[in-house]
């Protein structure tokens, strides 16, 4: 597509609803302590509080619970890495259309969480139309990692309690924890203790969801596992070997991976020019592999800007999507924050690393 048609999606769609950021910080710098929370009263999103940090949660004192291991993940994720790596010396040998199949995969399943169980479902910062809404749950199925009620549950917490152990991936815990590690032990008591008293009652009144949840396994079964091994092997005659390992586990250890780094990687290297008072990081190598969630210090400081970013289509494939959506008049209502609110943040509370122009 020519530079200008794609400069003409972004701009002849004038439905973003722009909102200046929560006054919150403005009225902290008197010293005295307020109760935030309070102040998000007037939140740009009615619908939605539950995905802003708590500033009165605190880690109770003592001991950190023993670990509890859950050895059926463990197991299953090791076979499953075990098949990916298989998977990569079966790369040069397999048909070009498997390799595009699974890049195809890749994507979709990955907007399925980016543009699915992040953007929309979790902080609600844009509004689908059914169809879109469709293509986004069986993208989500494909993603596999867990329904989209469960994954926005779990984010919902990891924004409101972030690094302390009611955030389920909380990045205090190190790397490895973060990563992967949170999904191979039992949660954390604070985790369900608070999980289960966040507002889901959104997710509870779609249908859609609740469908997905209600047939989750033979879903996730065949557009996870089945379907992505049987059409190469079917439709252009790869091997059984090259179609599982290729298209199957090893694309879906790599979509799992891009994920999880935006919980590891993206909350322990970078800079935070928004705000250097919280854990999570801007890091380039994350947006590239995850399609547009690297911008991290930028998300949690502002979780309803639909673009999880300060800018658009800069590494975020995501935002890109939900743009070409949004021009066929599948997304609308686009929230975004405001230039002037981005800066006066940066102002007060980045760590001095935002390059500005
Ligand atoms: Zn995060
Ligand atoms: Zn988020």
């Amino acid at each position: 597509m020519p530079a200008h048609m794609l400069q003409e999606i972004s701009s002849s769609y004038t439905t973003t609803t722009t909102i200046t950021a929560p006054p919150s910080d403005d009225l902290q710098n008197g010293g005295e302590k307020v109760d935030k929370t309070s102040l998000y009263s007037e939140d740009i999103r009615p619908e939605m509080k539950d995905d802003i940090r708590d500033p009165n949660y605190e880690d109770e004192e003592g001991p950190v619970p023993k670990l509890e291991y859950v050895w059926r993940n463990i197991i299953l994720m090791a076979l499953l890495h075990v098949g990916a790596l298989y998977g990569i010396t079966l790369v040069p040998t397999c048909k070009f259309y498997t390799w595009l199949w699974a890049c195809m995969y890749y994507v979709v399943s990955g907007l399925g969480i980016t543009a699915g169980a992040h953007r929309l479902w979790s902080h609600r910062t844009y509004k689908a139309r059914l169809p879109l809404k469709i293509f986004l749950i069986i993208a989500n199925t494909m993603a596999f990692q867990n329904d989209v009620y469960e994954w926005a549950r779990d984010h919902r917490a990891h924004h409101k309690f972030s690094e302390t152990h009611a955030d389920p991936h909380n990045s205090r815990r190190g790397f490895f924890f973060s990563h992967v590690g949170w999904l191979l032990v039992r949660k954390h008591p604070a985790v369900k203790e608070k999980g289960k008293l966040l507002d889901m009652s959104d997710l509870k009144a779609e249908k859609l969801v609740m469908f997905q949840r209600r047939y989750y396994i033979p879903g996730l079964l065949l557009l996870c596992f089945i379907l992505p091994t049987l059409v190469p092997w079917y439709f252009w005659g790869e091997t059984f070997q090259h179609s599982l390992y290729v298209a199957t586990f090893l694309r879906y250890s790599l979509v799992l991976n891009a994920t999880w780094l935006v919980n590891s990687a993206a909350h322990l290297y970078g800079y935070r020019p928004y705000d250097k008072n919280i854990n999570s990081r801007e890091n380039i190598l994350v947006s590239l592999g995850a399609v547009g969630e690297g911008f991290h210090n930028y998300h949690h400081s502002f979780p309803y800007d639909y673009s999880a970013s300060e800018y658009r289509w800069h590494i975020n494939l995501t935002t890109f999507f939900i743009d070409c959506m949004a021009a066929l008049g599948l997304a609308y209502d686009r929230k975004r924050v405001s230039k002037a609110a981005v800066l006066a943040k940066i102002k007060r509370t980045g760590d001095g690393s935002y390059k500005s122009g």
